[in-house]
């Protein structure tokens, strides 16, 4: 496993484990487990996945198996724009976060979207780093220009960005803003989170089969050569597996270059951060009353 060391001197692992979709408890927690037996030690859920108690459950009981120790791990969730509203809300939603999985604290925690009163949350999410409950904080989806106003403004920059980073979109430009603010890039979706094909295309098997990999693992490599955390998501055994195997190669600048060129730019179909019907959508979105 390499690491790559945030802002704050923070180490976080560079390959990691996700759960958004894995609403069944107990499927959640035997797959977290899963992981950390594989050797993942990053863990990514967020408050809207409501399964914050399911990762809590697989962090405990690996703890106790003796896998590994809390400090070892490295566990991320995310504040609902729900709780953005206002700095109280931030405040409590964090709190509400670490209730919920039963940890003592997140070693990152993100602002899910920029929306509602995000500069009012960061003010929570600043306060609860300097209490040490979270050992580190960061956003998520936020796009190059919203993320340099941003950094411009606030007292305790990002240390990360959790944003969606595949071949098919791979915002070469944002990743350039990211590093001007040395905010540590993490893909969401990094091997296309079901779309694109990816698992279809030609040139990437050719790849593939020119290293003995498989073209889930070319996928991550790629990102990992361009310093980007990568977090996915899987519910059976043998891809959680594969997904963590992909230190033993290294892509050539050609192969590089070649997965570069499958970029199509923005054209996202599920998450439509430009659309204001997508906006209205998710601060509709309530995970309390
Ligand atoms: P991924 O790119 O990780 O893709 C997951 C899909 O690929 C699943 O259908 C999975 O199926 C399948 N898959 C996994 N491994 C392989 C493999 N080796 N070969 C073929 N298929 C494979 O998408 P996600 O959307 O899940 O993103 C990953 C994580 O990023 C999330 O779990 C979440 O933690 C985070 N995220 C954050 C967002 C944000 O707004 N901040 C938005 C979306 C995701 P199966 O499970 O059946 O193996």
């Amino acid at each position: 496993m390499e690491y790559t060391t945030l802002s704050n001197n923070l180490e976080m692992p560079m390959v990691g484990f996700g759960v958004f979709q894995v609403t069944d408890k107990d499927e959640c927690k035997q797959s977290v487990l899963s992981a950390i037996r594989t050797g993942y030690r990053l863990i990514d859920t967020a408050a809207v996945y409501g399964n914050e108690d399911a990762v809590g459950d697989a962090v405990r009981e690996a703890i106790a198996e003796g896998i590994c120790t809390r400090e070892e791990l490295f566990i991320t969730s995310k504040l609902w724009v729900q709780d953005m509203a206002n700095y109280d809300a931030s405040y409590s939603g964090i709190e509400a976060s670490l209730e919920k999985s039963g940890l003592e604290y997140f070693d990152l925690y993100l602002l899910h979207q920029a929306m509602g009163d995000y500069f009012s949350a960061w003010r929570a999410m600043e306060d609860a780093y300097e209490q040490g409950k979270l050992k580190a904080i960061g956003v998520s989806n936020f796009y190059a220009h919203v993320l340099a106003n941003f950094c411009e403004t606030v007292k305790v920059k990002p240390m990360v960005n959790q944003v969606e980073l595949h071949p098919y979109f791979a915002q070469p430009a944002a990743l350039k803003t990211m590093k001007q603010y040395n905010v540590q890039p993490e893909a969401w979706a990094p091997l296309g989170g079901g779309r694109h094909k990816p698992f279809e295309d030609e040139m990437l098997t050719g790849i593939a089969n020119a290293h003995g990999k498989s073209i889930a693992q070319v996928i991550l490599r790629w990102n990992l050569q361009r310093g980007v955390t990568v977090i996915p998501k899987s519910v059976k055994q043998a891809r959680i597996e594969e997904n963590f195997d992909v230190w033993d190669f290294t892509l050539s600048g050609e192969e590089m270059d070649k997965v570069n060129s499958l970029d199509l730019g923005y054209v996202s179909e599920s998450v439509k951060h430009f659309n204001p019907e997508f906006v209205r959508g998710c601060l509709g979105v309530k995970i309390h009353d």
